[in-house]
C-alpha cells in the first residue's frame, strides 16, 4: 500500500457516503458542463452555483450554443456569481470550442489551458472528473487538506508552492491501486447501456462511452482521491474551523496530532471589506442593467442615481466599459452588450 493508501480507503468510504449530489456529479454531466461548473465555482460556493449551473445548461447545454447567445444575455444569465469577466471568458472559451473542436470540449490538458479563461486548475479538473484521467487537482481545498494531514502545517495561500505540487503529485494514488478501486465499485450504482434519450440537457447522455450511468458511475482511484479530498476540504477540513471531532481521517492527521498550529493563518491578505468597493459598484451597475427589459437602455439621470460617489462611480463605469461588460452611449446612457 502507498504512503496514502490507507487514508484513501477511509476518504472514499466517506466520499460514498457523504459526497454532496451536485448535478454535475457522478457522469450526469458532458465534459463541457463540467468546465462551466468549474469556472461557476472559481470564488462562488458550489452550493450557490447549482441553481445558476441549472439553469444556465438548460440554456446552453453545450459550447456551441453559448457561443452564438447574446452577450447581454451571458452576463445576465451569471446573475449574482460574482466577478462578471468569468462570463464573457466563458463565451469566448465556448467559441473556441465550438469553431476548433467541432463543440468537443479536447480530451488532453494542454489543449484546455490553452483555451480562453482556463488555468491549470480548470483543465486538471476537468481531465481528472470529466475524462477520468489521472492527473493531480490542485486547488484551494486540496492544499488545505494535504498540508495539514501530510506535513502538519497550514497551508499558507497564494500560487500552489513546489512542495505542495510535489506533494500532490506524489500522494495521487495509482489506478491500479485495487482495494480502492474494489470500494469505488462496490459503492457505486451500476452502469446500465444508453437506450432512451430521458436526460435533461447538457447532461451526459450521449458520452463517448455509449453508456450512461443509472446512479453514479465507475470512478477511477485518483479521481476518487481528487473528489474526495476537495469535498473534505470543503465541509469538514474548512479554513478556519475544522470539524476534527468528525473527520475520517483524524487519527492519521499531522496537524490534528501536533495541536493544528497556527491555524487560519494565512499568507495572502484578509479579504477586502465589500461595503463601499469598486466590486460593490460594479455589482450595482450591473445589477440595474440586468433588471431592464431586453434592449432598454439606462438613462443617464438613473445611472447618475446608482451611486452618490459620481468619480467612483464613473471610474467603474469606464472599467465595465474596458471589460467588455456594458455599453456606454453618446448620451451618457448604458446598456448590456448586445
Ligand atoms: S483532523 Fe482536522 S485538520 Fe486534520 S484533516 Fe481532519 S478536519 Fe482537517
Amino acid at each position: 500500500m502507498t504512503e496514502s493508501g490507507d487514508i484513501a480507503l477511509r476518504l472514499a468510504a466517506w466520499w460514498e457516503a457523504n459526497a454532496r449530489d451536485l448535478p454535475w456529479r457522478f457522469g450526469r454531466a458532458t465534459p463541457w458542463g463540467v468546465l462551466v461548473s468549474e469556472v461557476m465555482s472559481q470564488q462562488t460556493q458550489m452550493s450557490r452555483v447549482v441553481p445558476y449551473w441549472t439553469t444556465w445548461m438548460g440554456r446552453w447545454p453545450d459550447a456551441r450554443s453559448l457561443a452564438s447567445a447574446p452577450k447581454a444575455d451571458v452576463i445576465t444569465a451569471w446573475g449574482r456569481l460574482g466577478y462578471p469577466r468569468r462570463a464573457l471568458r466563458l463565451q469566448e472559451c465556448a467559441r473556441v470550442v465550438a469553431d476548433d473542436y467541432a463543440d468537443e470540449l479536447p480530451h488532453d490538458y494542454d489543449a484546455l489551458v490553452a483555451l480562453p479563461g482556463i488555468g491549470d486548475y480548470t483543465a486538471s479538473a476537468v481531465m481528472s472528473f470529466a475524462f477520468g484521467e489521472r492527473i493531480a487537482v490542485i486547488d484551494t481545498n486540496i492544499r488545505r487538506v494535504l498540508s495539514r494531514v501530510f506535513l502538519g502545517v497550514e497551508s499558507r495561500g497564494g500560487a500552489a508552492s513546489p512542495v505542495e505540487r510535489a506533494l500532490a503529485n506524489r500522494l495521487l494514488p495509482d489506478d491500479g491501486f485495487t482495494d480502492m478501486a474494489d470500494m469505488v465499485v462496490r459503492g457505486s450504482g451500476a452502469v446500465e447501456d444508453a437506450g432512451d434519450a430521458g436526460d435533461a440537457k447538457g447532461m451526459n447522455n450521449k458520452a463517448r462511452s455509449g453508456r450512461r450511468p443509472r446512479a453514479r458511475r465507475r470512478e477511477r482511484p485518483s479521481v476518487v482521491w481528487n473528489q474526495s479530498v476537495m469535498e473534505l476540504g470543503a465541509v469538514v477540513c474548512t479554513a478556519k474551523s475544522p470539524l476534527c471531532e468528525a473527520c475520517p481521517i483524524a487519527d492519521d492527521c499531522a496537524f490534528l496530532k501536533a495541536g493544528r498550529p497556527g491555524l487560519g493563518e494565512r499568507r495572502t491578505r484578509p479579504r477586502q471589506r465589500f461595503q463601499g468597493t469598486d466590486r460593490q459598484v460594479r455589482g450595482m451597475v450591473l445589477e440595474a442593467l440586468r433588471a431592464l427589459p431586453a434592449n432598454a437602455v439606462l438613462a443617464r439621470n438613473e445611472v447618475a442615481g446608482l451611486w452618490k460617489d459620481h468619480v467612483q462611480l464613473d471610474a467603474c463605469i469606464a472599467s465595465l466599459d474596458d471589460d467588455g461588460l456594458v455599453e456606454m452611449l453618446p448620451d451618457g446612457s448604458l446598456r448590456l452588450p448586445r
